[in-house]
Parts: structure tokens; C-alpha cells; sequence
């Protein structure tokens, strides 16, 4: 094993996509999982690629609507109360970072890392070998209700003050866009700058290609713990106590980072927002534009000829409990936005579930750790990290390669709350 060689733990988006540009850079690169690289949250997810999700998810208007939304068993938010230390800091940092000055910091950072990893998807899609589906047709969100067009108008005006382009559509104008779908909305904002792509296609054509470029997998080998020297990872030990032994390590394992990292006495905040996601193939008739109907918060993708339906947020603690509850609350909003798709009929084995690693200010964690010289994290990116792998991977690159990091880092440091 040579200085040159890397263990990445987590084979999500944010671990293949980190493989990507680190082998790229000649490094020896292993990608070690619990799993085998088939299925997880960067799988199932809804695909979209967004500039336009530039408001990070603790701003003032999520607080009055989450009290709101959590005594509603078909609502799309939910915490599980619980005494939990993690999870009660969480919501304390949560609380502090849900203010306007928190909204106009981060909202040129999260613009910007989107707006470059779309760039850098875009390239990746036209590599020989690729074919997952990326495409440069935006985002619709589309609303109902006076009240949600009002909150969108807003959004509108500061996606403009970013220079984003987002326009405000009646009817008759999404009529033009969607002609296939029988619309009962009352008007929609168009984000014509988003992409979105097929993520399990992309994800099992990353693990081809980095198979086939030399990357080493490791499948079924859970890390439980490190073996530290002075300011040194020397091992990562598995569940069935065997020490690998590493020169470098970075931990991109989403959801389960927070309690991981403990074990290494480093502390960042993550919980885990659990979701859920419906496959539903070759429907009749679908949206050929990804959709959000804003007031319930559920995501219509079209991927390949297959329609995917998401939604929901549960922090449960990493159960992989489904809640039909609320499987029904994201089937029932379907036919109040469009007459002509139906409520599919969905049996449990359908339902897909997922963890989206949620930071109390929305902001990933992307960095070096100061206490341990050779410990990286890329983790955190809540409801965005397919649309932020590639970058992420990118800058993971380049602080292992001492380089210049093409964005600043400083708002991603593991040390800031
Ligand atoms: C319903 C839903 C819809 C979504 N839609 C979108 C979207 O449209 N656009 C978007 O950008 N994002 C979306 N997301 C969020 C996105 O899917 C996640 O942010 C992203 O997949 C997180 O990637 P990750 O690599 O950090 O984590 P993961 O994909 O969770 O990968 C972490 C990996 O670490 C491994 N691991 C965990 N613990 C260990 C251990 N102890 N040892 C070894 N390996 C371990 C796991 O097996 C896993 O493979 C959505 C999420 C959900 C749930």
C-alpha cells in the first residue's frame, strides 16, 4: 500500500463520485461498503439536478409549517419523538440556523456548488460508456393555492436576484409545456436552468466504470470503528473486527456519518430524513418536464420511459419502517394536481425507502479534518446529494490532493456548529 492509496468508506453518490476524480488524479483508490453497491438512497432518489434548490432547509418558514405538519399522519414531514442527545442538538442548531441572515449566506454557496456539478454531470454524461438518462429540461413547481403562489413569487424574486432564470407561468402557459397532462393548478414557476438524470443507472454505470479503471470494491464490510495513532487513521476495523490498514480515508457515508465519526472523536451533526420513492413503469400518460407540486412536497421525475414519484421527510432514526400513512398522503396529491394520472395502485414491495444525511443548516459537510491528518468527509447534503455528488467528489479530490479547491470550502468545514 502505497502513500498514493485511498479508502473511501460509503459507496453512495458522494464515495463513487470522490472515486471518480480521485482515480482520475492517480490515486489507489477502494470503495468499501456495508452493502454491494446495487441499491441505498442514491439509487431510488428523484433524480433532480437543482440549481434551483438555493433556500437551504432550515429557513424561517420551514419552523411554523414543520409544528404543523408533524401532528399530520399523511403530512410530508415528520420527526419521532424521542430523547435522543444527537438528535435534541440537531433541532437546537436547527432552530439557531432557521433565520433570513442563515438564508442569505448560504443561498449563493448552495447555488453555486449545484450550478457546477450540473456542469460537471453534463460532461460526465457524454463519456463513452455513459447513458443514464441526463437531460436539460428544468423544474416545474406547481401550485394550488393563493398562499403557495405568494410564497413562490418570492422564491421567484430571489432566484432572480441570484441571476437564476425563473419564470412565473399561468395555465395556459404550463398548458404549452405539459400538453399531455390535464393541469388542475393555478399557476406553476419554471426553472428552466435544472437537469435531471436517471440516478440508479448512474450509479451502477460509476461502478462499471471505476471497476474497470482499477478501482478496488469492497461489498458486505461494515466499518464499525478506527484504529487511531497520534493524529493518524492507521486501520478502519469491520464488524467482524479485521483491521484494514489505510494511508488516507474518506467517510461518505451519508446518514450514518454522524454516529461513524464518534468513534473518532469528531463531532457532526446529521440525521437521517427518511423518504420515499415509487417506480411506476411506463405509465400512459406522464410529465416530461420533473415536477414538484409544491404544497405537498412530492417530486414527479420522468426517467427513461418510467415515471418516479418521491416524497416525504421522516426523521425516525434510521428506521426502515414504511408508513403507509404517508405513502398514501404523497398517492392522494397526485390526482389533485393532474385529472388525467391516476392514483396508482402501489403494493408495499413497490415502496422504495431512503435516507437522505440532513445538517442543521443545510449546508454539507466537505472537508479535511483538523484533528486527524488523514481523514476526509464528504457527508450531509440532505435532499440535494445526487445533484451534488459530482462537485463534491471534485473538491474531495482536490483537498486530498493538497490542491486549490475550485470552490471555497470554509462554509462546509466539519467544525462549524
Ligand atoms: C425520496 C428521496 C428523494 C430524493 N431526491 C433527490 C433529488 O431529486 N436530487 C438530489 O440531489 N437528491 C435527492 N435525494 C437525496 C439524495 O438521495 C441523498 O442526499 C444522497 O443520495 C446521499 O448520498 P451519500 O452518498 O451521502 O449517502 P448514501 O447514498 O446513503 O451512501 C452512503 C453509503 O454508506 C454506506 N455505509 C453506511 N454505513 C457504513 C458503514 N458503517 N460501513 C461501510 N459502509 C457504510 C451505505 O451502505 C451507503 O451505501 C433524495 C432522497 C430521498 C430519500
Amino acid at each position: 500500500m502505497g502513500n498514493d492509496s485511498i479508502h473511501i468508506v460509503g459507496g453512495g453518490v458522494i464515495g463513487l463520485c470522490s472515486a471518480w476524480y480521485l482515480k482520475d488524479e492517480g490515486w489507489d483508490v477502494t470503495v468499501v461498503d456495508s452493502g454491494d453497491f446495487s441499491e441505498g438512497t442514491s439509487h431510488g432518489n428523484a433524480g433532480m439536478i437543482v440549481p434551483s434548490h438555493f433556500v437551504p432547509m432550515a429557513n424561517p418558514r420551514v419552523i411554523a409549517q414543520g409544528l404543523k405538519w408533524i401532528f399530520n399522519s399523511k403530512s410530508p414531514f415528520y420527526i419521532k419523538p424521542r430523547l435522543n442527545q444527537d438528535l435534541i442538538q440537531w433541532l437546537w442548531h436547527f432552530y439557531r440556523s432557521s433565520n433570513q441572515q442563515h438564508v442569505h449566506y448560504a443561498m449563493p454557496i448552495l447555488y453555486e456548488l449545484n450550478e457546477y456539478s450540473k456542469q460537471l454531470y453534463r460532461e460526465l454524461s457524454g463519456f463513452e460508456g455513459f447513458d443514464f438518462g441526463y437531460e436539460d429540461k428544468g423544474l416545474l413547481m406547481l401550485y394550488k393555492t393563493e398562499k403557495q403562489a405568494a410564497k413562490e413569487a418570492k422564491l421567484a424574486k430571489q432566484a432572480h436576484s441570484l441571476g437564476i432564470d425563473a419564470q412565473i407561468l399561468d395555465t395556459s402557459d404550463l398548458r404549452k409545456l405539459e400538453p399531455e397532462m390535464d393541469l388542475d393548478v393555478l399557476g406553476g414557476i419554471y426553472f428552466p436552468g435544472d437537469a435531471h438524470l436517471y440516478s440508479n443507472k448512474l450509479m451502477i454505470q460509476l461502478t462499471e466504470f471505476l471497476k474497470h479503471k482499477g478501482v478496488q470494491f469492497k461489498t458486505h464490510t461494515p466499518i464499525v470503528d478506527f484504529e487511531l495513532k497520534g493524529a493518524k487513521i492507521e486501520s478502519i476495523i469491520t464488524k467482524n473486527e479485521q483491521k484494514i490498514p489505510v494511508k488516507n480515508v474518506v467517510m461518505a457515508t451519508g446518514s450514518w456519518t454522524g454516529n461513524l465519526l464518534k468513534k473518532a472523536n469528531i463531532k457532526v451533526h446529521i440525521q437521517d430524513g427518511k423518504g420515499y420513492s415509487i417506480t411506476l413503469n411506463k405509465p400512459r400518460v406522464r410529465p416530461k418536464i420533473p415536477t414538484i407540486l409544491s404544497e405537498a412536497k412530492v417530486a414527479l421525475t420522468p426517467m427513461g420511459e418510467d415515471l418516479r414519484i418521491g416524497g416525504t421527510l421522516e426523521m425516525s432514526g434510521l428506521s426502515s419502517k414504511i408508513n403507509l400513512n404517508r405513502i398514501h398522503g404523497i398517492l392522494e396529491s397526485i390526482p389533485q394536481y393532474y385529472h388525467n394520472l391516476p392514483l396508482p395502485d402501489v403494493m408495499e414491495k413497490e415502496i422504495w425507502t431512503g435516507y437522505r444525511p440532513c445538517t442543521p443548516d443545510g449546508l454539507p459537510y466537505i472537508g479535511k479534518s483538523g484533528a486527524i491528518g488523514n481523514l476526509y468527509v464528504g457527508a450531509g447534503h440532505g435532499m440535494m446529494g445526487l445533484s451534488l455528488g459530482a462537485i463534491t467528489g471534485k473538491l474531495i479530490s482536490e483537498l486530498v490532493g493538497g490542491k486549490k479547491p475550485s470552490i471555497n470550502v470554509y462554509p462546509f468545514r466539519l467544525n462549524r456548529l
